[in-house]
């Protein structure tokens, strides 16, 4: 073995949507974008279609055309970014939803593809996507005459439940639906977690499937091995890795790992991390460096040769790590290499 390996749970992934649908009366749909928050969005779309999602969102048209070929007809599946210049034939060719998101997007998509279904973003105050009050004021009739299939917006501040911004975007998002029959959407994990009033029609979990704050009670989805390429003796006052930063205080064992940042273990990990033998941890010695992890296994039985350490599990998970790197759980998901094994259970 010489790449990192990921063991994905399935049955995880799938306990954590039906957890998060038990929270609610209303449709719980599956956001799968990014690849499936680097899990392989194909595998992840197929369980979740088997524990009972109906609709599924990707960020782009690409990633969309890939979880039809995974899911094949019925699901829907809806493009966050939109209808995009030169999207009609992947949109028409693999029958999504364009979640559209500015008037050029209306104009566009009902002139090339008029009839086909789509969905309206609206922007509640996040300022990133979606038609502001005035602009969906104006077009409001127009687009409602073209039978949109949901009409969406998208929380700024759910992870942060006291936050002023999320009562203030919900009042917004009601104030512009009013009146509206057509099934709405607010909320992401974190606003599923924020309670009743914003799930309207359908919920979009993303994050908390994967086994991610802010969705607390997750199942952890993800495990991550990495090969042990050599264990080697290193006498006191030795130094490991780039900058010297790590000195042996005593004769010492230090495990070289075949993965490093460009597998998207940042380097802002080195410090405070730990590999696990099992369920026993060792320290990381010195840099993080491209494709390899000093880690000091002198407490190790000499006689024990591991061919993986671990880096993520139950006990340090992708959070844990996450804050070690000063970042959050989507950054360090989506950034798992191309290059580790993916494996999955059931
Ligand atoms: C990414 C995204 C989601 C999913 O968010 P999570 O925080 O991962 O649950 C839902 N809706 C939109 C518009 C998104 O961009």
């Amino acid at each position: 073995m010489s790449t990192g390996h990921l063991t994905i749970d399935l049955s995880a992934l799938a306990e954590n949507w039906r957890a998060l649908d038990a929270m609610t009366d209303v449709e719980t749909a599956a956001v799968v974008k990014a690849n499936g928050y680097g899990m392989g969005s194909g595998v992840v779309a197929r369980t979740l279609a088997r524990a009972g999602a109906r609709r599924f969102f990707v960020a782009v048209a690409e990633e969309g055309a890939a979880v039809r070929e995974a899911l094949g007809p019925g699901p829907m599946i809806a493009v966050l970014s939109g209808h995009m210049d030169g999207d009609a034939d992947l949109i028409r060719d693999h029958d999504l939803t364009p979640m559209l998101n500015s008037v050029d997007q209306v104009l566009r998509h009902v002139e090339s593809l008029p009839r086909r279904s789509f969905g309206i973003q609206l922007d509640t105050g996040m300022n990133r996507l979606g038609l502001e009050p005035d602009e969906w004021a104006a077009l409001r009739d127009v687009a409602l005459k073209q039978m949109p299939v949901l009409i969406m917006s998208h929380l700024a501040c759910a992870d942060e439940p006291d936050h002023f911004m999320n009562q203030r975007q919900l009042t917004a998002f009601l104030e512009m639906t009013a009146g509206i029959d057509v099934p709405r959407s607010l909320a992401a994990t974190g606003g599923l977690l924020l309670g009743k009033d914003y799930h309207f029609d359908v919920t979009r979990p993303g994050i908390g499937l994967y086994g991610g704050r802010p969705y607390e009670n997750a199942k952890p989805v993800v495990t991550l091995d990495l090969p042990v390429a050599q264990i080697r003796e290193v006498a006191a006052g030795e130094s490991v890795g780039y900058g010297n930063t790590w000195t042996a205080q005593r004769p010492s064992r230090i495990a070289t790992l075949a993965a490093g940042y460009a597998d998207g273990l940042f380097r802002a990990l080195s410090p405070g991390i730990k590999l696990y033998d099992g369920e026993t941890p060792y320290p990381i010695a010195g840099r993080i460096s491209m494709d390899l992890i000093t880690v000091d296994v002198t407490e190790m039985d000499p006689e024990r040769k591991p061919e993986v350490l671990t880096l993520m599990n139950d006990i340090q998970g992708v959070d844990a790590l996450a804050d070690v790197a000063g970042t959050i759980g989507y950054e360090l998901l989506t950034q798992l290499s191309q290059r580790y094994k993916r494996s999955y259970i059931e």
